[in-house]
């Protein structure tokens, strides 16, 4: 029997491997050409294989690594080699891809068995047992479900501390001055380098290029945790030194702090590095033996065992259609500037530097600044997602998918109540961006206008069929028709010439 490690299955912790078998991996490279992907994402994931390969290796397994054009190229080699195979794969996390793996392997003349993945905390059939013929899926009352299924946080039948949820204490912004702790930094072996810089020479043919735009990502800045001790060394001081601040800065966002005091996990998570009970104990064996604030502790639990698990369940019930859902007809282009980096606004230019050199930004400036712009703006759903596949280290279809298109874009309201689109007004409450930026945040219409105010309003206006009658927008729509006609007419002429600069790229 040989079993398929995919290159984001790097784990012993759980699942089929056997030191009795064969191990079979394939570094399959026109995958990595089909779509744009970020070069530290690409370096990453090969990065991450091989050395999950040597690591097998030295503990007695028996590996074949094969590196091919295609997957299929890879799979015809190992039936050459062993025909008539038993192919064991965990469950491919993306839509359909066990299916193709299947046809693929029955093709070169194997047979395939497909069994669940056990890195999740929440099987399938438990979540559907959970959902059950419920009319919605609502996060919060699946989280205290995972609370009370995991033991995590719970004092009997209760939550420790009383509540279930400190999210009031977690909108906190850092004085002035605040530095919050470095984030972790790893030493690579001569192939991880040797992979970067491949990576570099390899595929970034298309860098240069639309759509990305040049200089993207600059090797040398490459700082992911490529093996599991990295991971846990990175698990080590997120536990010990951001996890204190996690909680109340969770949501602020300060000019070049692109770290702040997030985890930074989430890219060993969705590769198998980690699992996500070890990372949730970590943090509640600080919470319990150092006494780190319980909404910090609360906060990230929730991220993991809540959201984490509950999307993955949403993307595996909702596909195919959860990735081209659209409810308010968006059908606006992505800007170019979200390739390039080049807008005058101050907010969205930093995010996207951060993005652009290490393919990472944080939640609240994901769905805050990125996603929310995209939405007021009017960006088609399916757009946005690809671009922030394209720009991540820890994307993958079935994290994006529901992030971008549901939370995000308010594509399908499979759980999204309401959309998230704010004006200036939030990202002057949790950010230092808007006193350096050369766009007014107080002001709507007329010259020098902040774009996030304009495209507010012309949102609920555009989609006040849609959303008007959700009860959650009601106050928002007091204020709409507080509005009287003239200024409704000047905000839809600056939000048509805000569109057109933004295609010239003059925004
Ligand atoms: S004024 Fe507007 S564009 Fe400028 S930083 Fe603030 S929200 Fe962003």
């Amino acid at each position: 029997m040989t079993v398929l490690v995919l290159g984001d299955q790097l784990t012993r912790t759980v699942g089929p491997l056997d030191r009795d078998g064969r191990v079979l991996m394939i570094e399959a490279h026109d995958f990595a050409r089909r779509h744009p992907y970020h070069p530290h994402k690409l370096a990453l994931v090969f990065a991450a294989m091989r050395r999950f390969r040597d690591r097998l290796r030295a503990d007695g397994y028996t590996v074949d690594y094969r590196k091919f054009e295609t997957f299929a190229e890879g799979l015809n080699a190992h039936f050459e080699a062993h025909p008539e195979d038993d192919i064991t794969v965990v469950r491919p996390a993306s839509h359909g891809g066990a299916d193709r793996l299947r046809d693929l392997v029955t093709d070169a003349g194997g047979s395939l068995t497909v069994v669940e993945d056990e890195r999740f905390l929440c099987s399938p059939a438990e979540f559907d047992e959970w959902a059950g013929d419920r009319d919605s899926l609502t996060h919060e009352s699946f989280y205290r479900h995972m609370r009370r299924e995991t033991g995590y946080l719970m004092d009997g039948d209760e939550p420790v501390g009383g509540e279930w949820n400190y999210d009031e204490q977690n909108r906190e912004t850092p004085p002035e001055g605040y530095e919050p702790p470095e984030p972790p930094t790893f030493e690579y072996d001569e192939e991880t380098r040797e992979v970067i810089e491949w990576v570099e020479s390899e595929f970034s043919g298309g860098y240069d290029d639309p759509p990305y735009g040049g200089d993207w990502a600059d090797p040398d800045e490459f700082q992911w945790p490529v093996t599991r001790e990295q991971a846990l060394h990175a698990l080590e001081r997120f536990a010990e030194s951001r996890l204190p601040e996690f909680g109340p800065y969770q949501d602020a966002m300060r000019e070049g702090e692109w770290a702040m005091n997030h985890s930074l996990l989430s890219a060993p998570l969705n590769l198998g590095l980690l699992t996500p009970d070890e990372v949730v104990e970590r943090v509640l064996d600080a919470y319990e033996s150092r006494d780190v604030p319980l909404n910090s502790v609360e906060g990230y639990v929730r991220q993991v065992i809540g959201w984490r698990e509950f999307l993955r369940h949403v993307y595996r019930r909702e596909m195919p259609e959860l990735a081209t859902a659209n409810q308010l007809g968006q059908t606006e282009s992505l800007p170019e500037f979200y390739w390039t980096g080049e807008t005058d606004m101050a907010c969205l230019s930093d995010v996207i530097d951060g993005v652009r050199r290490r393919g990472y930004s944080h939640h609240i400036e994901r769905l805050m600044i990125l996603s929310n712009f995209a939405l007021i703006y009017g960006v088609e759903p399916a757009e946005l997602n690809r671009w922030f596949h394209a720009g991540y280290v820890d994307a993958f279809h079935w994290v994006t998918t529901p992030n971008v298109i549901e939370m995000g874009s308010f594509g399908a309201g499979v759980f999204a109540t309401k959309p998230y689109a704010s004006s200036a007004n939030y990202v002057d409450k949790m950010s230092d961006y808007c006193s350096g930026c050369p766009y007014y945040k107080t002001k709507t219409t007329g010259e020098g206008a902040c774009p996030f105010n304009t495209f507010y309003w012309d949102f609920l206006d555009r989609n006040e069929d849609e959303l008007r009658s959700n009860h959650r927008m009601g106050l928002v729509y007091g204020h709409l028709d507080d509005k009287d006609d003239a200024e409704m007419e000047q905000i839809r002429e600056r939000a048509t010439e805000l569109r057109e600069r933004a295609e010239r790229g003059d925004l």
